[in-house]
């Protein structure tokens, strides 16, 4: 059937939240948990959803939709403008309970990630226990659900924590995949999108044993690379490894403002609120890091972003307030929308001296 190459045993979690950001706001302020919540740009200014909540959804709201029209489907939708520190910060907290299990994680946005489980001896290696006890374990400690997909690679995986959303999970079995894809709809397969799918759909090609069929040269004839990636996913083929983010040369921490501002005492003070935030999360990365460097990042309400760095070895709040100056100068008078703290780091002598020495 397949030239590829054997995969290797895998046992693979894909862990997505349940329309996260939504979830946080309700779960922190009880007045939003049974209206119609979403997340997202105001109407006034041409913005657009990034999340809602099922009540939303029930009249037609999605995500990427223009607040405006979303607004004319529900109008008694609430939207929220969001907080995107504390959906970074409860992210983290999500991760902290993925290492309980695995090193390995691989996040695709701040609520989605695959896990390898592989290696990993809780519950006597059942990948679909750990994805039982991710999930109840993010429900107690975080008061969010979670819904997981199981299997030996990450495509099926990610296609099954899909299936019993929100807040369930789906297992496939390596000897359940053969049949999974068989019968697995095509524009379910990551990356296939609309487009993609009326050429598919044209050639009569709807589900995996469909591509099967069809062979893999004839797929590369007319798809190319992406026909040949595509024919082997209908076969049950996904070699990608889960893939650990490498280590961070930065830490930043920036706030989205809800309304521009405009004055040097409106940014100092947003700086102020950040910069505690910014230490916290350095600290842990001094362990085996030093600073390199400081840096402010402003993005002007016509979307341009600018940033000014200064070299220093320490955190510095004046250094920060020089910088937010300088920044600020570049565009004077105009309206600012988003203001960042960031350190650059690099990894301490010693450290890199030992790790030259294994
Ligand atoms: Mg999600």
């Amino acid at each position: 059937m397949t030239e590829s190459i054997p995969l290797p045993f895998r046992k693979i979690i894909h862990v997505d939240m349940d329309c996260f950001y939504a979830a946080v706001e309700m779960r922190d302020n009880p007045e939003l948990r049974n209206v119609p919540v979403a997340i997202g740009g105001q109407s006034d200014r041409r913005g657009v959803l990034s999340t809602c909540n099922y009540q939303a959804r029930k009249y037609g709201v999605r995500s990427a939709m223009p607040t405006a029209h979303a607004l004319k489907l529900c109008p008694s939708l609430v939207v929220v403008p969001g907080r995107m520190a504390v959906y970074k910060e409860t992210s983290a907290q999500i991760h902290q309970i993925f290492r309980r299990y695995t090193e390995l994680i691989e996040p695709l946005s701040l609520d989605e990630a695959y896990l390898d489980v592989t290696d990993a001896h809780q519950f006597q290696g059942s990948a679909t226990l750990m994805a039982q006890a991710i999930r109840r374990e993010i429900h107690e400690e975080l008061g969010l659900t979670a819904s997981a997909g199981v299997a030996p690679m990450k495509f099926i995986a990610k296609i099954a924590s899909d299936l019993n959303k929100p807040n369930g999970q789906f297992v496939v079995r390596p000897d359940e995949v053969a049949s999974f894809v068989e019968r697995l709809a095509l524009h379910k397969i990551p990356g296939v999108g609309k487009v993609t799918m009326q050429k598919l759909n044209a050639l009569g090609l709807r589900c995996g044993a469909d591509v099967q069929q069809l062979g893999r040269e004839r797929m590369v004839e007319l798809f190319g690379k992406f026909g040949l990636s595509l024919w082997e996913r209908a076969n049950g083929y996904d070699p990608r490894p889960v893939v650990v983010q490498r280590d961070p040369k930065s830490v930043g921490v920036e706030r989205t403002l809800s309304q521009d501002i405009f004055q040097l005492t409106e940014c100092r003070q947003v700086v102020t609120q950040l910069y505690p935030e910014l230490e916290r999360r350095l600290a842990p990365k001094l362990a085996d890091k030093e600073i390199s460097k400081l840096g402010v990042k402003i993005k002007f309400n016509d979307f341009r972003l600018t940033s000014v760095e200064h070299h220093h070895s320490q955190l510095d709040e004046a250094i920060f307030d020089r910088l937010l100056q300088q920044a600020m100068q570049r565009q004077p008078g105009k309206g600012i929308r988003l203001v960042g703290l960031y350190v650059g780091l690099r990894t301490r002598p010693e450290i890199q001296q030992l790790l030259l020495e294994v």
